[in-house]
């Protein structure tokens, strides 16, 4: 099978890094603390099998009705895979959209099973075949926002395709923090309906790999049978369940950041780029010249990461990162100067 290829990690400090939709960032400080006080805990004791602490708080501050609508997960690329491995069997099929999240692809060749890519249409709608069922349908992913676009598929549209299919749809919002809406009202009313988030890119959290699942409590009960018995670490949940507290900063941090995004997009398309309207923490712009690999070998050369992508039979273009201002602006620059 071909392995999944994540962005690249450079040693710290030598790159402008806006390739993999970190936070440029630090956590917030409660969550650090919390994670100084759990090195002094009992790391020689194993830590509570479900993260009983940390589904409280995120029950709490998401508004859900208890604990039992959380299962928590390490990184929610683990939560993805818990759920391809339990809907997903051999020679069954999932879906995603196109171009989207490469990783889904990956976790059904895993499991022998086949995966259907549907494209989004060219302003990145979805087509009603998106929302078909048959028998061997078992699964149903999209990214919301979604990646490399930004994106969003609005709830009533969400809903309704989670209505029409006879499997799961999951709603991957690793992003949500950062959009103006999201789905996780729909997780009450169906319970096919199943949303992933992560702490990795809004709470600046991505070295520390916690994510989780919001879906009824009886889904949620089936799926804790197939994950490891140990999936979330002493400190990861100690600072997760801190992090759920962070809802301030949370609010601070989504406006400074979707103010510099809106920023660097006003400012890639004054230097040609057609930018892609986001809601999440990074742009997809291309440009009429086409030198996307060219512009960014040039970036890298100059010590400046973004990810350059490119999806068969449909195109290539640049995923760049929100950074800080002074980071946006280091890449803006280094542009306006190759298309000198
Ligand atoms: C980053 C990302 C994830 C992975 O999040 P982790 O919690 O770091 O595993 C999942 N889905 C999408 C669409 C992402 O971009």
């Amino acid at each position: 099978m071909l392995a999944y290829a994540p962005g690249e990690q450079p040693p710290p400090g030598k790159f402008i890094k806006l390739n993999t939709n970190e936070n440029p960032y630090p956590p917030p400080p409660p969550v650090v603390e919390a994670i100084r006080a759990a090195a002094d805990g009992p790391l020689n004791r194993y830590p509570d099998p479900m993260a009983t602490a940390f589904r409280r708080a995120a029950a709490e501050a998401l508004e859900l009705p208890g604990p039992e609508w959380v299962l928590a997960g390490n990184g929610s690329d683990e939560i993805l895979t818990i759920l391809v491995r339990a809907f997903v069997g051999e020679g069954q099929r999932l879906r995603l959209p196109y171009p989207s999240y490469i990783l889904y692809r990956t976790l059904a060749d895993i499991q022998g099973a086949e995966w259907e890519q549907v494209p989004f249409d060219d302003d990145w709608k979805l087509p009603p075949a998106f929302g078909h069922s048959d028998d061997s349908m078992r699964l149903v992913l999209l990214p919301n926002p979604n990646s490399p676009s930004g994106t969003v598929v609005l709830p009533d549209q969400v809903a309704a395709i989670a209505h029409s299919l006879d499997c799961p749809l999951v709603v991957d919002e690793a992003y949500a923090d950062f959009a103006e809406q999201n789905c996780l009202d729909l997780v009450h009313s169906n319970h096919r309906v199943l949303v992933t988030r992560t702490l990795s890119k809004s709470y600046g959290l991505a070295g520390l790999r916690f994510g989780f699942l919001v879906a009824q409590p009886h889904i949620v009960a089936e799926l804790a049978k197939i994950k490891d018995s140990y999936n979330c670490d002493t400190i990861a949940i100690a600072a997760a369940t801190a992090a759920m507290g962070c809802r301030d900063w949370l609010v601070d941090i989504r406006t400074k950041m979707n103010a510099t995004r809106d920023r660097m997009s006003t400012r890639l398309s004054e230097l040609g780029f057609a930018v892609t309207p986001s809601q999440a923490n990074f742009v997809w712009c291309t440009h009429t010249d086409g030198k996307h690999q060219a512009m960014y070998e040039f970036l890298k050369s100059n010590q400046i990461l973004v990810r350059y992508m490119q999806f068969p039979e449909w195109g290539d273009g640049l995923r760049i990162s929100v950074g800080t201002d002074e980071q946006a602006d280091a890449c803006l620059l280094m542009l306006q100067r190759f298309l000198a």
